[in-house]
């Protein structure tokens, strides 16, 4: 089949390319042909944020966006930061002492599923073809080596490798540009970063990994519109670092998180653990006393900011959003940022496409050129050190140098600071990590892995080849069982990885069906040796609102 554009990724990146391309088309009225690949069971399915919406690229994207019936229902009507320094103890940090991108009057408490379900409406009203359930699982290449389409994956392959009655080949996507918007450390996106040595000359990409759950709460316990950030406890019980947040949205509904920064040191660390944890703090638990869990997810978030951001264009395409790290971690924000990246991108290939006779495979250089003159790019500049801040000076010193950058400096002080080091080479030796110790769940405010898991609504079809794959299959898997204590079976959120006990040996054990596609294992694995890629379309989890 073949595209003007295609896009991969139905997020709020993708969606706002194919939205303002679109747009621009109506505008001059000519025609183009866009077509946006969605590997979850529906557009939304795997969106997992905070969320807290800056409104600016919605209101460029979608001037109307109010009288379009937009999901942006919670204004932010009050706004908390909290130092957690025990489990009954908390510092409330006075307003004038929080760094300026941190502050949040004009936006919204959004769930990012629904705004990107919102996205996708809009999208196939200017004429834009959605597939969603199809994933992209393979870069197809001219034979000049410029990017040439996609190709989605088989449907109906056994675990053994041979073809089901249900067998169905994958389909060529065929475009003159295509584009890459899969969110953090898309598994394509990582493909062409290393292909077309995107990242040469930057640091490392730093990720995090954060963990949601949705909650009705009772109604004396609802403030809509408010807004808690924290720090501290219980990650500073092992020295790491991260932040929680809880959101008071509309109907009674808060969501709890907790981000695990993923530099982590000690390898006993749970982030699961430590955010059913957190929600026992003296602060937080009340706010949920009496409420009920209705959905639980988690996925990475890719927080290296403009130190960490690659090369955005390659012969044949773009990657965009956070495939290519476009979040603002000053404001843990990203959604904005992807949607502007996207909204640069639609202006770019809209010219490009105008032109006749183009040659198969151009690289769209003046992308690079226009994102660097748009606002998104402007806010990565200014709090480019806020990463690199915390993760030298620790959290205290880090948050001091942060609130004088940003607060005195408007983020323009004359030296950039990085971090070099890899997250995933960060674990020290299991024999050298303290014990961490988690308390049993109560199931009442804390909950185990399976009951969590069940709520994130995840399946896949049994019967296929295995999505985590070796990167060199001759290094047996559970082979950092002895070194760090096998750390996959902590730090994914859903049970992917356990060992277990069979015949008096330990076993490495990979329950593929349990993955929520957060991508933490392609990220942390010490070894590098896990691989994540695209299961069958529809595959995952099936998030309501998240
Ligand atoms: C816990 C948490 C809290 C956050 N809080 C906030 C916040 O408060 N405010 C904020 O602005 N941002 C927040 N963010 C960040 C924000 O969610 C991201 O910046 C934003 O979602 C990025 O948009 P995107 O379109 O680039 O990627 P995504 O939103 O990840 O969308 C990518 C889409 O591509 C699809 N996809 C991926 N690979 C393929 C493939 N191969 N084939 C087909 N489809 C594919 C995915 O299923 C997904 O639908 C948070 C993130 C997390 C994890």
């Amino acid at each position: 089949m073949e595209f003007d554009v295609v896009i991969v990724g139905g997020g709020p990146a993708g969606l706002s390319t194919a939205c303002r391309l679109m747009q621009l088309a109506q505008q001059h009225e000519t025609e183009i042909s866009v077509v946006v690949l969605e590997k979850g069971s529906e557009v939304g399915a795997h969106i997992l944020s905070g969320a807290i919406l800056e409104p600016r690229a919605m209101e460029e994207l979608f001037p109307d966006w109010k009288a379009r019936g937009a999901p942006l229902n919670t204004a932010v009507t009050g706004d908390e930061m909290h130092f957690y320094t025990g489990e009954d103890k908390s510092i409330k940090v006075p307003n004038f002492m929080i760094p300026k991108p941190m502050h949040n009057d004009g936006n919204y408490i959004v769930s990012l599923g629904n705004v990107t379900r919102w996205l996708g409406e809009q999208a196939e009203a200017l004429g834009v073809e959605i597939f969603p359930g199809f994933a992209a699982a393979e870069i197809l290449y001219n034979e000049d080596g410029s990017v040439r389409g996609v190709a989605t994956g088989d449907m109906g392959i056994g675990t053994d490798g041979e073809h089901k009655d249900s067998y169905e080949p994958g389909m060529e996507l065929l475009a003159k540009y295509t584009i890459f918007a899969e969110g953090c450390r898309g598994h394509l996106g990582k493909q062409l970063i290393a292909k077309f040595n995107l990242a040469d000359g930057k640091s490392p990409q730093h990720y995090g990994i954060g963990l949601k759950e949705l909650w009705t709460i009772k109604p004396e316990n609802h403030k809509p519109g408010l807004v808690v950030h924290g720090a501290g406890w219980p990650l500073n019980r092992s020295g790491s670092t991260g932040g929680s947040f809880l959101y008071h949205l509309e109907d009674n509904q808060v969501v709890v998180g907790l981000i695990v920064d993923l530099n982590y040191t000690n390898p006993n660390l749970s982030p699961f653990d430590e955010f059913q944890m957190f929600k026992h703090h003296s602060t937080i638990a009340p706010v949920l006393e009496g409420g009920s869990r209705i959905s639980y997810g988690a996925r990475a978030i890719a927080k290296g900011g403009l130190n960490s951001l690659p090369k955005m264009t390659f012969p044949g395409g773009l990657i965009i959003g956070c495939d290519a790290g476009t979040l603002n971690f000053a404001k843990i924000k990203g959604s904005h940022t992807a949607m502007k990246s996207g909204m640069v991108a639609a202006e770019t290939l809209f010219e490009a496409l105008q032109q006749e006779d183009q040659p198969a495979g151009r690289e769209l250089t003046g992308y690079e050129e226009a994102f660097e003159r748009s606002w998104a790019y402007q806010e990565l500049f200014g709090s480019r050190n806020f990463g690199p801040a915390m993760h030298k000076f620790g959290m205290y010193a880090g948050a001091g140098f942060n609130y004088m950058d940003q607060n005195f400096f408007g983020g323009r002080l004359p030296f950039t600071l990085r971090d070099q080091t890899p997250d995933h080479a960060t674990l020290k030796p299991v024999r050298e990590a303290t014990e961490i110790e988690y308390r049993k769940p109560d199931g009442v405010t804390s909950f185990d892995k399976p009951s969590s898991v069940f709520l994130s609504n995840t399946n896949h079809e049994e019967d296929q080849p295995a999505h985590l794959t070796l990167a060199d299959a001759s290094i047996p898997i559970g082979k950092n069982l002895p070194e760090w204590g096998e750390p996959a079976q902590r730090y994914c959120p859903a049970g992917v990885y356990e060992v277990v006990t069979k015949d008096h040996e330990s076993v490495f054990q990979i329950n593929a069906q349990n993955c929520v596609h957060c991508k933490t294992c392609d990220i942390k694995d010490p070894s590098q040796n896990i691989t994540w890629v695209v299961p069958e379309g529809g595959g995952g989890p099936n998030y309501p609102n998240m």
